[in-house]
């Protein structure tokens, strides 16, 4: 039964219990009132029979025809008693009554057959020859009542009958009791009565009770509905943000926190992205808050339209929003999310016909950085912060942007302004082919022409820029910059290859192969003029994602080697599962070349690269031993200041010429 109840709505079991509660009620009051009417209706009987009693026996009686004991009472007495009492029974519609001795001697009664016997009476006889007035529905059964049987029930009444000091009967039941009368009145009437009103009352109380159930059942069944509403409404404003009703700061961490566990068990990897308007406050002041407010709410449907259905997002506070990302492959899918909503911002906002531009920066983090809500929102946080300060838009958490000071930071900043500006130049450094000690190609290296700080070598800015989104239009723009040049050369009439070198962030990057495709469409350089290194690292770092876009690019007739080879970790095996032409030994290996250790990784290298089809080149001689050494080694190209820096474009293709000339002339 508790269960069951258990299983019902909070209203059902109310109303159940109410119910028989008020059904209870109504038996108890019920049976109270049926007991107190009987009591009235038995009440009246027994006045009746005392007014009887007083009006028409005692004035007829005298005290001492109760002093006949075994001898019955004189006839003339009793004719005299017949005469009186006889006919006053019948108008007083009593059927039967007798006249009691104090020793249970009947004295009168009009049957004639009890007259001067003794009964051993019942206890309302007893209690009535004490002084008390009682009265019972008599069931027939005792002795002297054989001769009424023939009645269905009869009420009896006892009424004491007393005498004074003086010997007369008193008024009451009051003075010394000789005796006491019994009438019998039918009972049929009386049970009528009381059935009769019985029925009355039930009725009157079961319709108050169903209607006073009625309303109170309907003020707690409105007041249950209101409250149930007042919950769910507290509820929601608990969870939801009012002006966006997007979910709130509470619920995106408790969603973050069962996406990040959830992650964890299936091997997948959950994102947490924090976008922050840029400028805001600046458009809330000019366009004024409620403005600002239609700005937020459309913001908020505009990156939910970008979601998949199971993703989340949040208004956090202010412009912040945060998106949850479930069960994602890989940490750059959270970041073309990210991109795909900072895309969805570039077209202007219409507040109150006023269209509006907004850039927002992004910070993601993943669980492969850390698993708990509080460590990913951490991470965003930070990632989002770097965004902010370089202004690069979208940042990938990583380790590195913890140890950021924000003097690195505001160089970062600055590099977009640098891309914008073109301060970015590129120096290009030949590379000789060991074999007709000709330079056909050029690397193409990356120098910042600050306005205050002068020419900056990469080391200076690079790293900083590689730890934030700005390395993606930083690697376009160089590839821009040196297929612009290869084609300015080839209009000079040199055929000149240049290779540009590929952060590990790009490797990973799907778009890339199209975008180079287009740059070389744009220049219409071959592709064969264009050669992309890369690091060891930068293919392990994401290997699947690399694979594909290098297979991409080579498709396309791009050639790929591997930088500062040696230095990594990748397996030969792993390498060689890869479109690569060109193996780039480090510099660390060339500079002391001589040392035994050095030479037989130089070596093996080269010996390696052979077997595998591939060619080689030495970066970092700086002296003729060390390049006599590598031709001995068979080493195909070289690299170094002892042939030439890095050079500026102009100075670079003069020094081509001219040792090319002196090479022909050989
Ligand atoms: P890297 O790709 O291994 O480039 C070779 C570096 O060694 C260049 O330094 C070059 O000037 C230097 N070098 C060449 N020959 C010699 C030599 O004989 N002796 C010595 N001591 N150094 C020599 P740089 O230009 O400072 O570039 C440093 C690194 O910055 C590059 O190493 C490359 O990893 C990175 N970098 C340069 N430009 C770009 C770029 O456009 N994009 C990317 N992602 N990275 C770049
Ligand atoms: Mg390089
Ligand atoms: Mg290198």
């Amino acid at each position: 039964m508790r269960k069951l109840l258990r299983r019902v709505s909070l209203l059902t079991r109310f109303g159940l219990i109410s119910l028989a509660l008020v059904a209870l009620l109504g038996v108890v009051v019920g049976e109270v009132l049926r007991g107190a009417l009987r009591d009235r209706t038995l009440g009246d009987a027994i006045r009746t029979a005392q007014v009887a009693a007083n009006i028409g026996v005692r004035p007829v009686l005298r005290p001492s025809d109760l002093a006949h004991v075994f001898r019955p009472l004189p006839d003339a007495r009793r004719a005299q008693l017949d005469a009186a009492l006889l006919d006053s029974l019948s108008r007083n519609n009593i059927v039967r009554l007798k006249i009691w001795n104090s020793q249970h001697f009947v004295v009168w009664s009009d049957n004639k057959r009890l007259l001067q016997r003794w009964f051993p009476g019942d206890d309302e006889l007893n209690a009535s020859l004490t002084g008390l007035v009682s009265a019972d529905v008599t069931n027939l059964q005792s002795p002297e009542e054989l001769d009424d049987r023939s009645h269905q029930r009869l009420l009896s009444v006892y009424v004491p009958l007393g005498v004074d000091r003086d010997g007369h009967f008193t008024d009451g039941e009051n003075g010394k009791i000789i005796g006491a009368f019994e009438i019998y009145l039918p009972y049929q009437p009386i049970a009528h009565a009381i059935d009769h009103d019985t029925r009355r009352l039930y009725l009157t109380l079961a319709i108050g009770l169903a209607l006073l159930y009625l309303a109170v059942f309907r003020i707690v069944a409105r007041a249950s509905r209101d409250l149930r509403r007042q919950v769910e409404t507290n509820r929601h404003q608990a969870l939801y943000d009012m002006l966006t009703d997007l979910p709130n700061r509470v619920l995106f961490t408790d969603r973050l926190e069962q996406v990040a566990t959830q992650a964890h068990r299936n091997g997948t990897i959950a994102a947490a992205l924090l976008l922050d308007l840029d400028r805001f406050k600046e458009i809330n002041d000019a366009l004024g808050h409620e403005s600002g407010d239609q700005l937020l709410c459309q913001l908020g449907a505009r990156i939910s339209k970008r979601l998949r259905a199971q993703d989340t997002v949040a208004r956090l506070g202010g412009d912040e929003f945060g998106v949850v990302l479930p069960g994602l492959g890989h940490p750059q899918d959270a970041v073309a999310v990210a991109e795909d909503i900072a895309a969805a911002l570039e077209e202007p906002f219409d507040v109150g016909h006023i269209e509006v531009d907004v850039r927002a920066s992004i910070g993601v983090a993943c669980t492969d950085e850390g698993e708990d809500a509080a460590t990913l929102l951490r991470h965003a946080d930070v990632a989002m912060y770097v965004a902010k300060r370089s202004h690069s838009g979208i940042e990938l958490y990583s380790k590195e942007h913890d140890l950021f000071s924000a003097e690195r930071l505001a160089l970062a900043s600055e590099v977009r302004r640098a891309i914008e500006q073109r301060e970015l130049v590129l120096h290009y450094q030949p590379k000789i082919d060991l074999r007709t000690g000709r330079a056909d190609s050029v690397e193409a290296l990356v120098r910042w022409q600050h306005p205050a700080r002068g020419l900056l070598g990469p080391s200076e800015f690079l790293p900083v820029v590689e730890s934030t989104h700005l390395i993606k239009p930083l690697t376009i723009y160089v590839l821009d910059e040196a297929l612009r040049q290869a084609r300015a050369w080839a209009g000079e009439g040199e055929r000149v290859a240049v290779s540009v070198n590929l952060a590990a962030a790009c490797a990973g990057d799907l778009r890339l192969p199209v975008q180079v495709a287009e740059l070389l469409a744009r220049h219409d350089v071959e592709p064969e003029l264009l050669e992309i290194e890369l690091t060891e690292t930068a293919v392990l770092d994401n290997p699947t994602r690399a694979k594909k876009v290098l297979e991409a690019l080579a498709a396309i007739g791009v050639r790929l080697s591997v930088d500062d080879f040696g230095t990594g970790y990748a397996s030969i095996a792993y390498l060689t599962g890869l479109p690569i032409r060109t193996l780039k030994i480090d510099q660390s290996f060339i500079f002391d070349l001589a040392a035994s250790g050095n030479l037989a990784v130089t070596r093996y290298s080269i010996e390696l690269a052979r077997t595998l089809g591939l060619t080689t080149i030495a970066e970092g001689v700086e002296d003729e031993t060390t390049l006599r050494i590598l031709e001995e080694l068979g080493c195909d190209e070289a690299q170094g200041f002892f042939f030439a820096r890095a050079l500026p474009a102009d100075e670079c293709i003069a020094w081509i010429r001219a040792r090319n000339h002196t090479e022909v002339r050989r």
